[in-house]
């Protein structure tokens, strides 16, 4: 019975509604779904009514954050209380703040002369889902500019391509600040997913800890041997829960339901850190 932390749906770039992600994740063996959708918490309701015996959910958000000096950080909060204000309108800033962004990059792609709108690439996106570059993606796809998502992140859109415009992201120091307000956990996502792009260093790493920063996803698809290694060490150093988890994204990304998952006893070392018991179970 696997515990698989970090998913995304059609509530942010995922492929398959959160129903579909209970069904498939039950069939896959998963006993315990974290549902991580970006910056936002609208995906919970319907995996919540489409919990069956056998499955629990842990409902959860992947909050975009970034550095003073500009690196991009995933922190996935967990079991909060989704009517903490402070956390919910950060969010929303967030999700908010990706609509000028996106505009600001199809305008910087427009001037290399490849001709794609705002309309192409929010035909893309599911009601409710924020907007990311995955969207962005499977527009270039559909006007025939690149084969796959995949191709448009390595040719156009990754974190150092001169398309590349961030938008308004919390330090991961705040999240982890408001997660832990909220009554949650925090988790640092794929920290040292060198390949795409600058990753964070030692010393920040003791600033998130400082902060309250729970847990290291360990075991992720983006990390070498090598990588996991080190975050091993510095986990155990450091007292933190180590997860892993396949962050799916359905027909998004390679990556399968339960490529990475959770030992139980880190698990409960994890979920005993919440304020209150917030695993949803039917
Ligand atoms: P954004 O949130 O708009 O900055 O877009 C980043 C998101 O794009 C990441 O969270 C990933 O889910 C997705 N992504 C990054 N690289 C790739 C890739 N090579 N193929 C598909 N999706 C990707
Ligand atoms: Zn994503
Ligand atoms: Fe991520
Ligand atoms: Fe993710």
């Amino acid at each position: 019975m696997a515990i698989d932390l970090h998913t995304h749906t059609t509530f942010s770039d995922g492929t398959d509604s959160p129903t579909q992600l209970i069904n498939k994740a039950l069939a896959a063996g998963i006993s315990t779904i974290g549902l991580t959708d970006h910056d936002s918490v609208a995906g919970w309701q319907e995996a919540i009514t489409a919990l069956r015996p056998g499955i629990s959910l842990v409902p959860g958000a992947e909050i975009s954050c970034q550095t003073p000096d500009g690196i991009s950080v995933h922190i996935l909060g967990l079991l909060f209380d989704p009517s903490d204000t402070e956390l919910m309108q950060t969010l929303e800033k967030t999700r908010e703040n990706r609509h000028g962004r996106m505009e600001k990059i199809i305008s910087r792609i427009n001037q290399a002369g490849i001709d794609i709108s705002m309309k192409d690439v929010l035909e893309q996106l599911s009601e409710g889902a924020t907007l990311g570059r995955p969207h962005l993606a499977d527009a270039l796809v559909k006007k025939g500019v690149v084969a796959s998502r995949d191709e448009a992140f390595t040719q156009m859109l990754h974190n150092n391509s001169k398309y590349y415009v961030a938008h308004y992201s919390p330090s991961p120091e705040l999240a982890i600040k408001l997660i832990k307000e909220a009554g949650g956990v925090s988790v640092i996502a794929h920290p040292m997913a060198s390949h795409r792009g600058r990753v964070i260093s030692l010393e920040t790493f003791g600033s998130l800890i400082d902060a309250g920063l729970n847990g290291i996803e360990v075991d992720h698809r983006d990390h070498s041997p090598e990588e996991k290694s080190q975050l091993i060490e510095l986990a155990k150093q450091s007292k933190l829960v180590m997860t892993g988890a396949s962050d799916y994204h359905g027909n998004g990304k390679l990556n399968l339901l339960g490529e990475y998952t959770t030992e139980k006893a880190q698990w409960l070392k994890l979920e005993e850190q919440a304020s209150a018991r917030r695993v949803v179970t039917v």
